[in-house]
This record gives C-alpha cells, structure tokens and sequence, in this order.
C-alpha cells in the first residue's frame, strides 16, 4: 500500500485529494499546523475523516519534519500548505513570504536526508506569471509576479527546480490556475458571491459589495484538478505542468451569472474601490494541452457549469 503526507489537508485541496488517494488505496497521513477539531470541517464533509491519519507538524520546524518524515517514510509528499490568499499577503508579507518559502525549503531538506527516492508535489500558482502579455500561459513563459503571495510561489518554484536538478529528486510543480469548490473558504471571491447572492434572495443583506470585477480568470473545478496533482507525481520523468481550464471569465459575469440564477436585480452590486488590490492582473488564462498529452488529465467543464454545482450545493446547505 502506498503511503502519502498531504500537508494543508484541511484545506480545499488537501481534503479532495485526501479523498481521491484514499479511493486509490493509499494510505494518507495529513499534517495541520496545530490540531484543532473545528478544522477538520472539509474532511468531515467528505466523511473522510476517520480515514486518514492528522498530524499536527511545524512546516518551520525542520527537526520535527525530519523526525516525521522518517516514521511515516512515504512514498510521497504533497505539499498544499501556504497562506494562499493574494488578498492577505499585501497585508501580511513578511508573514507569508516566510511561511510559503521556508516552509517548502524544510520539506524538500528533509527529502533530501531521510529519503531522496520520496516524490514531492509543490502547489505553485498562475499568479507567478503576473502581467504577462502574451496568453494563453505556458509552463516556460517569463515569472513576473506582482504580489507577496505570488513572490512567495515563484521562489519556491524555482527551489523546485533545483532540488530537482541538483539532488536529482523526484519534485515538481503544478502550476495550477484558480479552482473553486463549495469547500473553498468565504474569504475567496467566488463563494463570497454565491453565499452573499443566497442571503440578498431571502432578505437577509440587501447589496453584494466588491472590488474590481473588470478582471478576467481562469477558473477549474478543485475535485478534477487534484486528480492532476496525482498524475503530475505517477509519471517517469519528473516536470512541471500548469494545470487549468484554457479559458478565462469576467469576475463581473460571475456575479451577473449567480444574481440571474436567484433573479436578483443588478442594482444590488456595489463596487468598493477600498477592496482594489494594490496591483492586479487584467486577464490571464492557461494553456492546458502539456497536462492532458503528458498526464493524460481530462478537464472539459464550463465554469458557468461549475458554479451551478457549487450554487445548488449552497442552496442544500441552506436549506437544511
Ligand atoms: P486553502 O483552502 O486556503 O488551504 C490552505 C491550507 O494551508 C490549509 O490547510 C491551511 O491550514 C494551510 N495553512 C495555511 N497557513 C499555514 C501555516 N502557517 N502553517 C500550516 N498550514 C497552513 O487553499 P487551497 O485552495 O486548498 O490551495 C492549496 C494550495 O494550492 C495552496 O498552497 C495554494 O496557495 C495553492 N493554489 C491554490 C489555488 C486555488 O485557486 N485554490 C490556485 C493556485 C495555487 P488551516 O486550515 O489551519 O488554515
């Protein structure tokens, strides 16, 4: 039976792909930064959580990761962790420049010296591409971040690659493009809107307030792109994919999407330039066709589609 650590389980990614290597027959070992039941919330939605072994483990502790490392001994290491929000790092820099980076820095040391034969799976982001000018992205283009949060992933990205090329170790990045899922948290956009547009429907908020909606994303569905992740670490040749859907949406169609669905008029939307980031991409979408050749990875989804899903998930929840 094989064995994986998947650090960040109780996050979006890390409880779908706890469920997918479950389904695979491994074993999984999932880290959290200090055990506290309340977190456990995805997991527990999956109705995984009996199922997989939590461990609480300092990613800035490197003595604790080693000794971690070597009880379990794993055949592979998928390193979801980080503060993930753009949004927040402009607020807390330091913070997150030194937790996303150092954090991966003691993971890969600690392949390094307990077993370099161990495969490790880095979560980097399309936001290290910054304001590129040429779309759709590819795996090669030009790093430009505009962003603490996107500075942090670009560093870690090309640790990555030395690691890889240096000690000869099995580690790689996916590059992955926004993905959403009704396990994502209230501070992301995406669910913002969906909960908020709930709330107008039945009387209780009476405007959705946000920030500049004239940008375009790409944006996936996370339950398909974790099986990504999967392939990424099961091929011979160890390399770096962006993992996304190929086409970009206007946040402000989201938002026109979900208030259709719930007939909510268009006057309700107020933009707060107090929301507007510092800096920000205008449109950036992948090109996808490396994952599907190479990895044999299908994604074919809308994501008008996708927020049906995760709108009609919502509306159970509520209505429960
Ligand atoms: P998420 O739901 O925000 O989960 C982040 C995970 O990291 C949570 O388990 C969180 O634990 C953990 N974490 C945060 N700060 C930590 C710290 N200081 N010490 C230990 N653990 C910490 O994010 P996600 O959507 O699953 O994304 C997974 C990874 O993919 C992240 O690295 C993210 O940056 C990257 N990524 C995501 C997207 C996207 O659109 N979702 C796109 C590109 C890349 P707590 O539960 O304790 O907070």
């Amino acid at each position: 039976m094989k064995k994986a650590i998947i650090t960040g389980i109780t996050g979006q990614d890390g409880a779908f792909l706890a469920k997918l290597l479950l389904e695979k027959g491994y074993s999984v070992f999932g880290w959290t930064r200090l055990f506290s039941y309340d977190k456990q919330i995805n997991l527990k939605a999956l109705g995984i959580l009996d199922r997989v072994t939590i461990t609480s483990v300092d990613l800035l502790n490197s003595d604790a990761i080693i000794n971690e490392v070597s009880k379990i001994n794993p055949d592979e290491i998928y390193n979801l962790a980080a503060q993930s929000s753009v949004g927040i790092s402009f607020a807390k820099p330091v913070e997150t420049l030194y937790f996303n980076f150092n954090s991966v820095l003691n993971l890969l040391e600690a392949i390094v010296k307990v077993n370099p034969k161990i495969r490790f799976y880095q979560a980097s982001s399309s936001e290290m591409y910054g304001k590129i000018t040429t779309l759709p992205v590819h795996e090669d283009d030009p790093l430009s971040p505009i962003s603490p949060y996107a500075t942090s992933k670009a560093a870690t990205h090309w640790m990555i690659k030395n690691y890889r090329d240096v000690y000869k170790l099995f580690a790689v990045s996916g590059i992955l493009f926004n993905h959403e899922s009704h396990l994502r948290n209230e501070n992301f956009f995406v669910k913002k809107v969906i909960k908020q547009s709930i709330e107008i429907s039945r009387g209780m908020r009476s405007i959705l307030e946000v920030g500049n909606i004239e940008i375009k994303r790409d944006f996936g569905y996370s339950p398909i792109y974790v099986d990504a992740m999967w392939r990424m670490l099961q091929i011979d040749d160890p390399q770096d994919f962006i993992i996304c859907s190929g086409k970009s949406i206007l946040l402000k169609d989201i938002i026109y999407h979900c208030f259709d669905r719930f007939s909510i008029g268009y006057d309700r939307l107020r933009i707060n330039s107090d929301y507007y980031r510092p800096d920000e991409i205008p449109d950036i979408y992948g090109d996808n066709s490396k994952a599907k050749l190479l990895l044999g990875w299908e994604y074919d989804i809308k994501f008008e589609d996708v927020l049906d899903i995760l709108i009609d998930y919502e509306l159970k929840t509520y209505n429960n």
